[in-house]
């Protein structure tokens, strides 16, 4: 089960990390690193150098740390793996973390380093970044931060809901949610909502403890609250607050009509009386979609239809993923929940995890992670991996497209009538990611302005968020479920802020998905050519490449739900 350490394409060589060194040994890295800091740069050429061996090391140690946390979410049993990876991020993260900012601060007090020219451009701004936040008071707080929300998946992961009297893993219940019986859709809500509810207080007092703490580490860093704060943290460089206030209002003015037109329809055509919670999910097409394929090797061959018939290099790239075992698709149990794409950095290879069972879902989340793989693979030269990573912004961009250009070709790999389905619950998918998005980062920049609120204000300001973007839901006897039904958006706790990536990167894709059905051959190529730049410029230059427009205001969110509601017209 283990992930090679020969693939058939060979990774590029090490020149800095000598053979058999081990990236766990805390001492063996600080050895490395002492000596880059002891070496001196006379030269623009040391400096790039100097760069590029730290680079080097720098991609042992996260193919290390990678390598950890791929094996124990293919296994959360695995005793043995669960401790290697609390180990590494225990003994070596933090030293590691410590070894970086001094890099960093040596990089910036280096004469050379006006020399190095616009190949090192981004990662000047990166550093220049970093440092301008870095606060050494702050790097224990930071520990305690990565603690204390590591508590609310915790929470999370040991809860277990009763449904109809069965106990079940919140993750299954969640999935009954799509059931076209309503009263099953019904129980599934209030099982979830009861288990919500059971933690609430534990929940809100956790929240309460990562406000203030966060509220802390913005105030050490000189910054006037945590907003200010992590917008530097996440290296917002081409978008502030305004634009996604923006943003917001967009979403009301333009998603939240066209959601409520075409829900209504939906409530209609099911021959419901209002539209409740739990019905957002049921859909006609729902119905009509049954088992997409049985197991790994027919999804994979569903995969290879798609990815060809969109162009045939992805075909073949895809194809390195199958022979080289960096794919793990199917649920089974003792896996961790969820879908992702990780790079294996010793190899510059893609791996892809994701929890198949068999539903049309699943195949989009094969095309979505196959984005973030083709994105891995397009930059697999760039040996910085400041540069050859793009902004996430930028990455779900990757992704989202290729569930796009997927969606164009599903009836060469799916029965007609299916095919039409499966498009017609991607894209409305897409209208409820945008109301969404603007609800959970709407309420952060509330959360994070407003320190000190009480409890009540905070459930207050959710309550008027929800009637704000989703007015059609009725929730008439159950506002106390909704009033704590944030709890179950792990970005809040976990990953503050990171989710208007997200919407942005939906207005991306959706223009390239514009051009894709326009000319084909024209958006591909602009895709293939922006995943190439990796993270070498900036975000509005990686979306011009891709033949977009960086842009999150009103003609952005308008032009992306014409083009929305238009496609869902045809295939009606
Ligand atoms: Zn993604």
């Amino acid at each position: 089960m283990d992930i090679t350490y020969e693939p058939d394409v060979a990774p590029p060589p090490w020149r800095f990390v000598p053979r058999g060194f081990d990236a766990a040994d805390p001492k063996a890295v600080e050895t490395l690193g002492a000596r880059l800091l002891d070496r001196p740069h006379r030269s623009v050429k040391d400096l790039e150098a100097w760069l590029l061996d730290i680079a080097d090391l720098s991609r042992a140690v996260l193919a290390a740390r990678g390598r950890r946390r791929i094996a124990m979410t293919r296994d959360t049993t695995d005793a043995f793996a669960r401790d290697a990876h609390l180990a590494f991020e225990r003994d070596l993260v933090p030293r590691w973390h410590l070894l970086l900012e001094r890099f960093r601060r040596r990089y910036l007090d280096s004469p050379c380093r006006r020399e190095l020219g616009p190949r090192y451009e981004m990662l000047d701004r990166h550093l220049a970044a970093a440092q301008e936040i870095f606060r050494k008071e702050n790097v224990s707080l930071l520990a305690d931060e990565e603690r204390l929300s590591a508590r609310y998946s915790q929470m999370v992961g040991r809860r277990t809901v009763s449904f109809r009297g069965a106990a079940m893993r919140e993750q299954q219940c969640a999935a009954l949610l799509e059931e076209p019986d309503r009263g099953a859709r019904e129980d599934a809500y209030r099982a979830l909502a009861a288990g919500r509810a059971a933690d609430a207080q534990e929940t809100e007092a956790l929240f309460d403890e990562l406000l203030a703490l966060r509220h802390r580490i913005a105030t050490n860093a000189g910054l006037p609250d945590y907003r200010a704060f992590r917008f530097r943290d996440l290296r917002r460089f081409d978008y502030g607050p305004a634009q996604c206030v923006a943003f917001h209002d967009a979403v009301e003015r333009y998603a939240v009509p066209a959601l409520t037109a075409h829900m209504e329809e939906r409530r209609r055509s099911l021959g419901l009386d209002s539209l409740r919670p739990y019905d957002r999910f049921a859909s006609p097409e729902g119905r009509a979609l049954g088992r997409a394929f049985e197991d790994e090797g027919a999804l994979v061959s569903l995969g290879q239809r798609l990815f060809r018939a969109v162009d045939a290099g992805f075909e073949e790239e895809f194809g390195i993923l199958v022979r080289n075992g960096l794919l793990d698709l199917m649920a089974r149990p003792g896996k961790a929940p969820g879908g992702y794409n990780a790079e294996v950095q010793d190899l510059r290879l893609p791996f892809i995890f994701a929890n198949s069972v068999g539903r049309h879902a699943d195949v989009k989340t094969l095309l979505h992670e196959g984005g973030h793989a083709f994105h891995t693979l397009a930059t697999r030269d760039e040996p910085v991996p400041e540069l050859s990573h793009a902004p996430m912004e930028f990455c779900e961009v990757a992704s989202m497209t290729m569930e796009l250009f997927g969606l164009e070709k599903f009836e060469q790999a799916l029965p007609k009538d299916e095919a039409r389905a499966a498009a017609t619950q991607l894209l409305e998918h897409r209208l409820w990611l945008f109301v969404w998005v603007a609800t959970i980062d709407a309420f952060q920049h509330w959360l994070y302005t407003h320190p000190g609120h009480a409890r009540g204000e905070r459930a207050e300001f959710w309550a008027g968020l929800r009637r704000r973007f989703e007015p059609f839901v009725d929730w008439t006897g159950l506002e106390e479920a909704r009033a704590i039904d944030w709890h179950q958006q792990l970005h809040l706790f976990r990953y503050p802020f990171y989710y208007i990536e997200y919407g942005i990167a939906a207005l991306g894709s959706l223009q390239i998905w514009q051009r894709y059905r326009r000319d084909p051959a024209a958006a591909v190529a602009g895709y293939r050519a922006s995943l190439a730049l990796g993270g070498r410029r900036p975000l509005p230059e990686l979306f011009a490449t891709a033949g977009a427009r960086f842009a999150m205001d009103g003609p952005a969110v308008r032009d992306a739900v014409e083009g929305i509601v238009a496609r869902l017209r045809e295939l009606a």
